[in-house]
């Protein structure tokens, strides 16, 4: 070996790189250089995202050298858990810190036949929609593709050891079981600004040796960044689109909304009606109730303002293929904003269901533990 050899060598053991930060395909093209064989990527691959490896040593179905090898050219990050809180409900909240020291949240919400998990997208987020806790904490950083598909892991594997790691795999065929049926980009961040990472990510939620989730399964929600929602489309990934309209007019969603500046509601609406929808699926519109903002102001003027949003809305969406979500807004300490009442909530709902609209009221789970979005982490920030 020549000198030169061994400088390089010594220089590629020094820098040991996130195996997270390759793609499957990328880490079987440096594994073959390695000197091994292309399906090892798969394997290793399984072990970090599926099992949740966190060595290269507890890999059993690679070879002993293979493993050495591999210890010695890569590291596997695993994101620590900070915190955990568990609501009576059953919603569960995860506060996660990564390798530079930021925290994430996770969010699962079980309900009868299924349970979901709120993925962040962002470390903060730089939107600033004014009824945002996460949006009032400014921007840090974008999530790398790995940081994103690892809560989902994370939150299985998590999962999975509270029901008795023995039901892990199924019987024939070994199918994992998975505790978690839908992913929903709604935690901290806006996908759509991150999307290059999204996409990444994607692949190792849905691939069969990853994760194994059915894109039907994953909705992404932006605010409305409209070249993402066509680049999203034209992507070809099948997931599903929610987006956060919040207001009916321009006026008043450039308000809660600056987003709505760049790409006012009728130029979004125009790429929601060229979004390509598989069949029978639908885009979801989710509508934050702001007591007299874009809902009811109070007693007197109530059902009127409470018509002309509502109409408003059912005449908008006009002609998509849809549901929209109405969610009433969860208050945070120091916000503007207040929370319309529980008849004003129903009278907005009952003018969507009379346009035959789908229009389920969802109320903020977990409320006992900090709630909001953002909300946990915050907390801890606060000491
Ligand atoms: N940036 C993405 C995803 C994160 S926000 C988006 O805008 O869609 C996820 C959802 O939570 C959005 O629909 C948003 O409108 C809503 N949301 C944010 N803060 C809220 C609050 N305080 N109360 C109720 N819903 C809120």
């Amino acid at each position: 070996m020549s000198s030169f050899d061994e400088d390089l060598r010594s220089d590629m053991q020094k820098t040991s790189r996130n195996i997270k930060m390759l793609s499957q395909e990328e880490l079987a093209d440096e594994l073959v250089r390695l000197g091994m064989k292309k399906y090892r990527a798969a394997q290793v691959h399984d072990w970090i995202y599926r099992k949740g490896a966190g060595t290269f040593e507890e890999m059993t179905n690679i070879s002993k050298p293979e493993r050495q090898v591999l210890s010695e050219h890569f590291s596997i990050p695993v994101p620590a858990l900070v915190r955990k809180e568990q609501s009576a409900d059953g919603t569960g909240k995860y506060l996660f810190q990564l390798h530079d020291g930021h925290t994430i949240e996770s969010v699962m919400i079980p309900d009868e036949d299924r349970k979901t998990l709120c993925i962040s997208s962002q470390v903060g987020c730089a939107q600033a929609c004014r009824f945002c806790l996460t949006g009032s904490g400014g921007f840090q950083r974008n999530l790398e593709a790995f940081e994103i598909a690892d809560q989902v892991a994370a939150v299985e594997r998590m999962l999975a050891a509270e029901s008795g790691a023995c039901v892990r795999h199924g019987g024939a065929g070994s199918d994992p079981v998975r505790h978690l049926t839908n992913i929903v980009f709604m935690g901290m961040g806006e996908p759509l600004a991150n999307l290059d990472n999204v996409l990444k990510a994607l692949p190792v939620i849905t691939g069969g040796k990853g994760l194994g989730f059915s894109p039907r399964r994953i909705t992404v929600s932006t605010d409305g960044l409209v070249p993402g929602i066509d680049r999203l489309g034209k992507s070809g990934v099948k997931v599903n689109l929610a987006v956060s309209l919040n207001a009916t007019t321009d006026e008043v969603r450039d308000r809660i909304m600056p987003v709505n500046r760049r790409y006012p509601v009728k130029e979004l609406l125009a790429a929601c009606r060229r979004f390509p929808l598989e069949p029978r699926r639908r885009i979801t519109f989710e509508y934050v109730l702001l007591k007299g903002v874009n809902a009811p102001l109070g007693m007197q003027s109530e059902a009127e303002v409470s018509a002309e949003d509502a109409l408003r809305l059912a005449r908008l969406l006009r002609g998509i293929r849809c549901k929209v979500n109405l969610i009433p807004f969860n208050p945070f300490p120091g916000t503007e904003f207040r929370r319309p009442g529980e008849d004003s909530v129903r009278r907005f709902q009952a003018i969507l269901l009379d346009h035959h609209y789908t229009a389920p009221v969802r109320e903020s789970r977990g409320r006992d533990i900090s709630a909001a979005c953002g909300q946990l982490r915050e907390q801890m920030a606060a000491g």
